[in-house]
């Protein structure tokens, strides 16, 4: 592809909206645009990292024996009913009607349809096991749409669903399922972790395990044993309690006020000079108005922690706040509360009964809002429970190690769901003696667009985007210093007709700019290797880049072929 065709800009800035590093950059360096909230288009350049993402999971699916179908978004709300998920699945379901006022909803996942599916296809033990996947776009409308691709209302995903006749067949599939996961994060270089998304929970009905890919910016956490393979996923409830507020009467509570608050650091700073570890920050807690505020819970002692605040913000300004479903989930700690991305500000102090103030970021640098009231300026969405992180969990399993925490992004997710599906929707099978039998099915899904931003989340640097070369949109970038000079473009020209004539997915740079734009282009969109046509190509000789060790060498032309293949 010759970049001068290439349908892509890229941005000097971010807009302010995106906060994660990976966001930041799949905007910048021209991968995604948005339409609106949660809903973005892949442009060329990330339409190809999907696509590859997307054809390890399909060779990694069909290499376990699962067969690949393509079921519709557009179901039913009848099928939703006769699960009886039609209003357990709540505003995260998106509903519509057609011309004759017949109810649908767009699929958030295809349980439903996929187990009336075969249902009605199988009727006989002979014809199972059976395993069937898609690769499709979901819809989910998430209260808070967040980090672009990581958590939209539109998404892709690879969702796979298999049926056995019985525990033992499932055990097995659930088995092929787990390692395929592991296979498919591995040739996207991803760094995970499988945890049980139920802590405590091992074995027996419902077993499941989500793939974290571990990061900062996880919404997730997971606790690992020091000594034996335990890990899990620590959030046991998950409250929504925005939902709870909606129907409330605020008015006659006074708005909040705005004050002052200068000096203020960020999270990281503070982490730094408080010596606060991120390990100690267990829980995103509190998010605000259109998304622009967040409280962060931070184990220990209140008191001291209130004290590095009030240092670290220079003000003197802090108020104390009781927030009661803080204190049910975090017991004695304190909360900092700030707008996201800019920086850190005031206290948010579970531990301290009787105040009845909640203090948040402005949405504003170095401003914030006393006397903001949960459900009308805010929402509370995560509650997290962290069981005494503190004192330094010991292992549930062996008893000896200790649990180590981090964040995660859970990007798959593998599920034994026996027969709850089958039994509600009448998915049976006749066994061998005649007897008629519910399926006993599992599902697994995998956020390919997830997958996508979680692998740009852990692999960048401050100039860009860095590929793993499995799904780099392309594997060479070659950069054409000046276009004017005809040694050079003969060089560059030569080079790609080589390089594509082999199958190596080349991009050339051949647009009349200077090398400055060029190299920080090629910098942002994160090619693994990049090859500088310039002065050396006079002597048959080009530069060979290697994004991620960040190294340059002169090599012989010659050489590249062997090099970059
Ligand atoms: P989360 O806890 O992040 O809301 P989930 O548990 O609701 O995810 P599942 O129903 O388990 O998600 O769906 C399977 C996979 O689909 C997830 O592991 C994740 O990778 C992906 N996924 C779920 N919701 C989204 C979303 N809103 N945007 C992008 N990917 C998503
Ligand atoms: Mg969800
Ligand atoms: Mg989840
Ligand atoms: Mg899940």
């Amino acid at each position: 592809m010759r970049q001068t065709n290439l349908f892509v800009t890229t941005l000097r800035e971010a807009p302010a909206e995106a906060e994660t590093v990976s966001h930041q950059l799949l905007l910048r360096a021209g991968y995604i645009r948005q339409l609106a909230a949660g809903v973005y288009t892949y442009m060329p350049l990330g339409r190809r990292v999907l696509r590859k993402i997307e054809n390890i999971v399909r060779e990694e699916m069909d290499a376990s024996g699962a067969q690949e179908l393509l079921m519709p978004s557009l179901q039913p709300a009848e099928l939703w009913k006769e699960s009886e998920r039609y209003d357990v699945y709540g505003k995260e379901l998106m509903k519509l009607q057609d011309r004759h006022e017949r109810e649908f909803v767009l699929g958030p996942t295809h349980e439903e349809v996929v187990t009336t599916l075969v249902r009605d296809e199988i009727s006989s033990y002979r014809r199972l096991p059976l395993i069937v996947y898609q690769i499709q776009t979901k819809f989910r409308d998430e209260r808070r749409p967040r980090s672009g691709l990581l958590r939209g209302r539109e998404f892709l995903m690879k969702d796979a669903y298999s049926f056995d006749t019985g525990w033992e067949g499932l055990d097995l599939a659930y088995e092929q399922m787990y390692n395929a996961y592991g296979r498919i994060l591995d040739r996207c270089s991803l760094t995970y972790r499988a945890v049980q998304a139920n802590a405590g929970a091992i074995g027996g009905k419902g077993q499941n395990h989500e793939f974290m890919a571990l990061s900062e910016i996880g919404e997730d956490t997971v606790a690992v044993c020091s000594i034996c393979d335990y890990a899990a996923n620590i959030e046991q409830a998950e409250v929504h309690s925005g939902d709870a507020f909606e129907e409330q009467d605020f008015s006659g509570i006074p708005a909040p006020v705005k004050f002052h608050t200068p000096n203020q650091k960020t999270i990281q700073q503070l982490e730094q000079e408080s010596q606060i570890k991120p390990q100690d920050i267990i829980k995103t807690l509190i998010y605000t108005d259109g998304g622009k505020n967040f409280a962060v819970l931070v184990r220990g002692d209140h008191e001291v922690n209130e004290l590095k605040v009030q240092k670290y913000l220079g003000c003197g300004e802090i108020a104390l706040a009781e927030y009661d479903s803080v204190q049910a989930a975090a017991g004695v700690g304190s909360g900092f509360v700030g707008p996201a991305g800019l920086s850190l500000t005031i206290l948010v102090d579970a531990a301290v009964a009787g105040m009845a103030e909640a203090v948040t970021g402005a949405g504003e640098k170095d401003y914030h809002l006393r006397g903001v009231v949960p459900g009308r300026d805010f929402l509370l969405t995560h509650v997290g429970d962290f069981r005494n992180a503190a004192t330094g969990d010991i292992c549930p399993v062996c008893g000896e190690g200790k649990l180590v925490f981090h964040q995660g992004i859970e990007v798959g997710h593998v599920f034994k769901l026996g027969t709850v599906y089958s039994e509600k929707l009448g998915a049976t099978f006749l066994d061998a003696a005649g007897r008629s039998q519910p399926m006993v099915m599992g599902c697994y899904g995998i956020g390919i667009s997830r997958l996508l931003s979680s692998v740009a989340e852990q692999n960048h640097d401050d100039q860009g985007l860095i590929w793993p070369a499995a799904i780099a949109p392309y594997t060479v970038h070659i950069l054409l210093m000046s276009v004017k000079d005809e040694g050079q473009r003969e060089v560059a020209e030569a080079l790609y007709a080589q390089l594509t004539a082999i199958g190596i997915e080349t991009l050339l740079d051949d647009r009349d700019e200077r090398a400055g734009v060029k190299f920080k282009d090629s910098e942002l969109i994160g090619i693994p290797v990049a090859l500088v046509v310039g002065k050396g190509a006079a002597e048959q000789k080009v530069e060979y880049m290697d994004r991620r060790a960040g190294t340059k060498e002169l090599i012989d032309i010659s050489e590249t072929v062997a090099r970059v293949s």
